[in-house]
């Protein structure tokens, strides 16, 4: 028998890449310089034109650009850095790559964000930093953490893996806090395949992790006078972004007006057609000076769908409907963490929450207003046939 050909095809996230994309990676492709060229300044460039302001570096990934954080604040063993418990695993991996110790903050229920009431009472004489991630491109009360970080002398790291767009009072997410770091990796807002940025408000900051992705070497290749010609005057590692990444930022970049206007557009459209829906909760988006970048829409499911939640995911792909898990399990629920530290399942109910009970439907460029009306009549449907 045949499978049932679904009506529609929704994948939960796609990557544009156009014309101009490939014909830019076949220029560089077409000279000698692959890498320490004039693209990857280019496109930093660029990057702090579309956020008004602030010094960029390009780097490897976010998860590079998140470790290079805490290196460059000597952040180690012995260090104690606060982090949000619903995140991506990244943002607590570079806590432990410098071997301090992460310590976890529980989600506050309406945005899925980091509890700010609970930060003051997990400081010590220990913590360093504060680390948050805008999830889901929802931006944090950056007025709150940095008060806190001033009080008790704290770096701010934000991870802004989703916050391309993010705006917190008009301040654009890694301009809020001290250094900010952003992904390309495929599903995000935009893509270089693999590769990140690094943004602060503070010049020296940038250019010292400059050199510190680039092995600790006192100067660019652009800098030399002779070939070869350098010293290394402290450690490094080799997070750059290459020139073939860097050009398709460039042209990526150029598309963001129009992917945040039509990640809006289908958000409120997704937004508006499961609103009334008595079985499943909304995370709050968008209010006030709170300034969303739209990366998904989670829906948070009730006891009964709970239950169904595979059946759901399956019945959705079945209808050609992509979904996904953001994230699938609070992080310190995660085996490597749990065991080390000792975390029991039942903590962080309100991260735990969006991992067991959420589905994230996706609202991404690719897509249109018809096919969320597609994704609001199927998921009605599917939710009555569980
Ligand atoms: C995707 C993601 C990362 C990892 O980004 P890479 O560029 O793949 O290293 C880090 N933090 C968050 C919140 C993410 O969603």
């Amino acid at each position: 028998m045949s499978e049932a050909v679904a009506k529609r095809v929704v994948p939960f996230g796609y990557p544009i890449i156009e014309d101009e994309e490939k014909k830019a990676v076949l220029a560089v492709l077409s000279g000698p310089i692959l890498v320490h060229g004039p693209k990857a300044k280019e496109f930093e460039v660029a990057f702090t034109g579309f956020t008004r302001g602030g010094y960029a570096t390009s780097i490897s990934s976010c998860t590079a650009g998140l470790h290079l954080a805490y290196f460059y604040k000597e952040i180690a063993s012995g260090d104690e850095v606060i982090v949000p418990a619903q995140t991506h695993t990244a943002t607590v991996h570079a806590v432990e790559y410098v071997g301090a110790k992460p310590i976890f903050i529980d989600a506050e229920k309406e945005t899925g964000n980091i509890d700010i009431n609970q930060i003051e009472k997990a400081i010590t004489s220990r913590t360093k930093a504060i680390s948050i991630v805008h999830f889901l491109g929802m931006p944090v009360d950056m007025d709150s953490i940095n008060a806190l970080a001033k009080k008790y002398n704290l770096f701010v790291v934000e991870d802004c893996a989703l916050a391309i767009g993010t705006y917190f009072k008009g301040v654009h997410a890694g301009l809020l806090g001290d250094l900010g770091a952003f992904s390309f990796y495929p599903v995000k807002h935009i893509t270089t395949a693999e590769g990140g940025m690094l943004l602060s408000k503070h010049q020296a900051v940038t250019e010292k992790i400059e050199r510190q992705k680039a092995f600790g070497v006192d100067r660019h290749v652009s800098e030399r006078k002779i070939p070869g010609e350098y010293d290394v005057n402290m450690l490094g590692f080799n997070y750059r972004m290459n020139e073939i990444e860097a050009v398709l930022g460039i042209e990526q970049l150029k598309r963001v007006p129009l992917f945040l206007k039509k990640r809006r557009e289908n958000y409120d459209a997704l937004e508006e057609g499961l609103r009334s829906m008595s079985e499943i909760e909304l995370l709050q988006s968008t209010y006030g000076d709170y300034q969303s970048s739209y990366y998904c829409l989670s829906v948070i499911l009730n006891d009964r769908l709970t239950q169904k939640r595979v059946e759901i995911i399956n019945s959705l792909k079945s209808k050609g409907i992509g979904t996904s898990i953001y994230y699938p399990k609070p992080v310190p629920h995660l085996s490597y963490y749990r065991e080390k530290y000792g975390y029991k399942l039942d903590q962080f109910p309100n991260a735990a929450r969006i991992s067991y009970r959420s589905i994230a439907l996706p609202v991404g460029p690719h897509l249109d207003v018809e096919d969320m009306n597609y994704i609001v009549e199927e998921f009605k449907q599917t939710i009555m046939e569980v």
